[in-house]
C-alpha cells in the first residue's frame, strides 16, 4: 500500500481551496462532487500523494456530521491498493470492520472502500484503486 491521499473536511471548500493553494504555493487540479456520499471535494498534488478537501453539500452528509462532532481538520487517510476486492477480503478475513464490504465509486476515477475507524485505531481509512 502506498498513501495516496488525505481527506480533510472544511466547512466551505472555496475558502480552503485559496488557503491551501496558498500554503502549497499551487492550486487544486480538479474539483468533483460524490453525490452518493453528499460531498464536494478538491484535490491538491503535494509530491507523490495529495490532499483532499471536503466540503458536505448536505446536512446528513457523514462530512456536516463529522464537522458538527470535532470541527474541522483530518477526516481519514487513504491508502492506494493494487487490487481492492482482493484487500477487502484479506482485510475482513483478518478481522478488520469495514464500512463498505464491497468497493464502490468514489472521486478521482477510483474503486473506494472504507474501515471501520474502531477497528483501526480511531483513523478512518480508506482503500482505493485507480480504475484505469
Ligand atoms: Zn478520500
Amino acid at each position: 500500500m502506498k498513501l495516496e491521499h488525505i481527506g480533510i473536511a472544511v466547512k466551505d471548500i472555496e475558502q480552503s481551496n485559496e488557503l491551501f493553494a496558498a500554503l502549497f504555493d499551487a492550486p487544486h487540479y480538479k474539483i468533483e462532487s460524490v453525490e452518493s456520499e453528499g460531498v464536494k471535494t478538491s484535490f491538491f498534488q503535494v509530491g507523490a500523494s495529495k490532499i483532499e478537501l471536503l466540503e458536505a453539500t448536505s446536512p446528513d452528509s457523514p462530512i456536516a456530521k463529522f464537522i458538527e462532532k470535532k470541527g474541522e481538520g483530518i477526516h481519514h487517510m487513504a491508502f492506494e491498493v493494487e487490487d481492492i476486492d482482493a484487500e477487502i477480503k484479506r482485510l475482513g478475513e483478518r478481522g478488520f470492520k469495514l464500512i463498505h464490504t464491497e468497493a464502490k465509486a468514489g472521486a478521482d476515477n477510483k474503486r473506494i472502500a472504507f474501515l471501520q475507524p474502531k477497528s483501526t485505531n480511531g483513523v478512518l481509512i480508506e482503500l482505493c484503486q485507480d480504475k484505469g
